[in-house]
């Protein structure tokens, strides 16, 4: 299977401290990917790297075989979009304004959006559950509201490969399940590439084809949840008492803290 993207040998410092070192990693079309890790392990520093956003020290990152150094943003921005940790849009901008801003790579210089691109944003917004805060201003959605119209924006870019940093993490429960199904949904449907970093990791489990677990800026362990969510890796890797059963339902293991 060939890789969309590959991460060779990468190092990241902040002004000499590392934050990322000596990582290798490769991920495959279609598959759901979440980085697990504790808060500082270089989840956010990994996906900045990957989308350009941070100067690399030493090593690359190729996207379908193109060392993203040779890239300009604007086509980066057709092969990888983006769902940050936080977006602050202080403008009084409308639900449709945001999502057609994911439409600005494909356009020229100066030139406006076609019925093409309303058609694509039409789309996204149909995909995710937005079309009614079409016309809603940014300050008035709900945090859910807010997040489905990043990710909205994001699909509107069209591009194969989504980073989600924390998506999540601000929303009820409600929320979460229908931010993450409609990735899963992506991923299944059209072969979407989701890079997606989370804190639960019952949800992770629930949701991914692979996890990777960070800390101090390597990757302690990849592969199938069943293979990485295991007691001795999680111990080490957050520093607390686990138990993992087998979630009856799903079949899939379930994680218990048991320091309590
Ligand atoms: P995570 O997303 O896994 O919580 P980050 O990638 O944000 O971790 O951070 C990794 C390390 O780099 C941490 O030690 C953090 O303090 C440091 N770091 C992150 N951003 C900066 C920055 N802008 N300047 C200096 N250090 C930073
Ligand atoms: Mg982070």
């Amino acid at each position: 299977m060939s890789s969309v993207l590959e991460i060779k040998n990468l190092t990241i410092d902040y002004n000499g401290i590392k934050a990322i070192e000596n990582l290798n990693l490769d991920f495959k079309r279609g598959k759901f990917y979440t980085i697990l890790g504790p808060n500082g392990a270089g989840k956010s520093t990994l996906l900045k790297a990957i989308s350009k956003n941070i100067d690399i020290m030493k090593g690359s990152i190729f996207i379908e075989a193109i060392n993203i150094k040779d890239l300009k943003i604007k086509n980066l921005a057709k092969k990888i979009s983006m769902v940050p940790q936080e977006t602050s849009i202080d403008f009084d901008l409308m639900g449709e304004e945001i999502v057609l801003m994911g439409r600005i790579p494909h356009l020229k210089r100066l030139e406006k959006e076609g019925s093409n691109d309303l058609s694509i944003v039409r789309e996204a917004m149909k995909k995710t559950n937005t079309l009614h805060l079409r016309n809603r201003s940014v300050t008035k959605m709900s945090g859910g509201e807010k997040q489905r119209i990043i990710v909205a924006r994001a699909l509107a870019q069209e591009a194969g490969i989504m980073l989600l940093d924390e998506p999540v993490s601000q929303l009820d429960l409600h929320n979460q399940i229908e931010i993450m199904n409609i990735i899963r949904n992506l991923v299944n449907k059209e072969g979407l590439t989701a890079i997606c970093v989370l804190h639960d990791i019952n949800l992770a489990v629930n949701y991914s084809d692979e996890i990777l677990i960070m800390k101090s800026g390597s990757l302690i362990s990849m592969g199938k949840p069943v293979d990485i969510i295991r007691q001795d890796i999680i111990e080490e890797t957050y520093g607390i008492s686990v138990k993992i059963i087998d979630n009856p339902i799903t079949n899939k293991p379930f994680i218990i803290h048991v320091n309590i």
